[in-house]
This record gives structure tokens, C-alpha cells and sequence, in this order.
């Protein structure tokens, strides 16, 4: 039997981590309707497909935990059989914390649970789990169908509380709510932003992080100012960058957020 090479899908192909709800499916929704083939990832495949069927434009649910080896393997060798390349890598999901007792997401809950001096490293070892390996170990997992694309892009969604700076002016609100697991782990993943783009400077690959701002999601108990769609502005500009853009940053829709 022979068995045929996949042919390349003909438009380019953005997979948005974490999608089948909050700021990822705006940004999976978003890059629906400018002409990609989207990749709604979920760890639960229901939830992803019914995103996607809130979506116009090719969207397509893609079962995916960032924390399992065995789910990233399967999403990377499904991408390559069916679809033959991946433009665009946004790696959106992302947790704050871990508790199942019921008890809402507030900020003063997120603070309470993360305080230095008494966050169970369980919950912190979680936290980087997901926002911080799990990004590392997917950009792995896709980097040999991105760096087939022409001029892929990936953007890693962080956070403001990821900012040493920003969390050290006393004048910032909520600077402390990330305690010593949200506001680490977007810090070690601004890290990992550098490191990937350094590594990857010589190629077409720009690597690139995004703070959406405080916005209303599950994340925060919907105790966030800002819109989805607001917060889906930079992702989506990053992933859309031209040749000229740049690599190796970390800003908002305002402008350049500091390290
Ligand atoms: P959200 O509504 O809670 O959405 C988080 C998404 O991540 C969900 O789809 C969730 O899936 C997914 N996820 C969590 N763990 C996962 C895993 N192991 N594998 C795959 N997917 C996983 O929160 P959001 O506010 O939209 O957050 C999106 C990103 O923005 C996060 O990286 C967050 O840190 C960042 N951010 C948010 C704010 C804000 O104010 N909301 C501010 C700054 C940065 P399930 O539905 O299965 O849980």
C-alpha cells in the first residue's frame, strides 16, 4: 500500500489553547473570521466543540490538557495528519488556582489561598503546572509544525501581575493577589517568552506575550473591568504580526508592559 504524504491545508492553521471559553475563545473566534482554520483547544472535547460551534469561519475543537504529555502528543500528530501545518500558536490557558470546594474565584479568595507564607505547594506546583510547563512542554510538542510555516507566531498569554515592576509600585491595585503562585508563574512564563524567542531569533518565528488586563472571566468570578473582547486586542495583534514585528516582548493594547 502506499501511503500518500498529507497535503498542506491551503489556509493557515492557529491553535488557541484553552479555548472553549473566556479570553481564549475570543481570541479562537476572533482569528476565525481573519481567514484561519482555528483550533479550539480543550481538555474537555464537548466543551471545545461547543465553542466552536459558537464561532464563524472554520473552527474546529481540538481535545487538548496542557498538563498531559500523552493529550499534547496526540493534538501535535492529529495537527500534522489532518491539517499538515500550524501558523499560529496561542498558548491562553491558564489557572489562578485550584480549589474545588465550591468557593468563588474573588480575589480575596485567589490572595487568601496563594498568601506566601501558608500557599500549599501543591497548589503552587499546579499553577506552574499549567501556566508555565504546560506552555513549555506544548511549544515543544508544535515547534516542528511551526517552524514549517512560513512566518509562524506565538503568543503566551501572561499577565501584569507577572511584572516585577508593575507588582512593586505600591500604587497598583490587587499588586499582591497573585501571591507566590499566579503572579510566579506569569513571571517564569515572561521567562520562558524570552527564552523561546532567543532561541528561535534566527528564524521567521516571532514569540511574543500578551497581558489581556483584568477581565471578566471564570478566572476572577467575573470580577474583572474589562470585556473579552477587549482583552482578546493584543493576542490577536501578536498573532497577526508582520515581518517587522517584533520578538522577545511583553505588552498590552496599551503599549509596552515592563519585565
Ligand atoms: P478562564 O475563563 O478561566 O479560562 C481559562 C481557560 O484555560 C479555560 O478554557 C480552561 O479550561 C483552560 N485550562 C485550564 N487548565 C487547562 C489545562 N490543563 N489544559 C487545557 N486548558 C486548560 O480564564 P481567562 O481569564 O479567560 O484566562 C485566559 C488566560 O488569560 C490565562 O492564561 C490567564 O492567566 C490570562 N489572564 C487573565 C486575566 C483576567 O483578568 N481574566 C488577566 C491577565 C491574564 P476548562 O474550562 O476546562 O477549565
Amino acid at each position: 500500500m502506499t501511503i500518500l504524504p498529507c497535503m498542506k491545508h491551503t489556509s493557515p492553521v492557529a491553535l488557541v489553547t484553552g479555548a472553549n471559553k473566556g479570553i481564549g475563545k475570543e481570541i479562537a473566534r476572533v482569528l476565525a473570521t481573519r481567514g484561519f482554520t482555528v483550533l479550539v483547544g480543550s481538555r474537555d472535547l464537548a466543551r471545545g466543540e461547543a465553542a466552536a460551534r459558537d464561532m464563524a469561519g472554520d473552527a474546529r475543537a481540538l481535545q487538548l490538557d496542557v498538563t498531559r504529555a500523552d493529550s499534547i502528543a496526540a493534538a501535535a500528530a492529529r495537527i500534522r495528519e489532518e491539517l499538515g501545518r500550524l501558523d499560529v500558536l496561542v498558548n491562553n490557558a491558564g489557572i489562578a488556582r485550584t480549589s474545588t470546594d465550591g468557593t468563588p474565584a474573588s480575589l480575596d479568595n485567589i490572595l487568601r489561598e496563594s498568601a506566601p507564607s501558608r500557599a500549599p505547594l501543591a497548589l503552587v506546583r499546579a499553577v506552574f503546572e499549567t501556566n508555565v510547563f504546560g506552555v513549555i512542554a506544548v511549544t515543544q510538542a508544535l515547534l516542528p509544525l511551526l517552524r514549517e510555516a512560513p512566518a509562524a507566531r506565538v503568543v503566551n498569554v501572561s499577565s501584569s501581575l507577572g511584572s516585577l515592576t508593575r507588582i512593586s509600585a505600591p500604587d497598583v491595585p490587587h499588586r499582591r493577589v497573585g501571591g507566590v503562585a499566579y503572579a510566579p508563574s506569569k513571571t517564569a512564563l515572561n521567562a520562558v517568552t524570552v527564552a523561546f524567542a532567543q532561541e528561535l531569533e534566527d528564524t521567521a518565528i516571532k514569540v511574543n506575550a500578551a497581558c489581556p488586563g483584568y477581565t471578566a472571566t471564570d478566572l476572577n468570578d467575573h470580577s474583572g473591568t474589562r470585556t473579552v473582547a477587549e482583552a482578546a486586542r493584543r493576542p490577536v495583534e501578536l498573532a497577526l504580526l508582520g515581518p517587522d514585528g517584533p520578538t522577545g516582548t511583553l505588552s498590552s493594547d496599551a503599549g509596552p508592559v515592563p519585565w
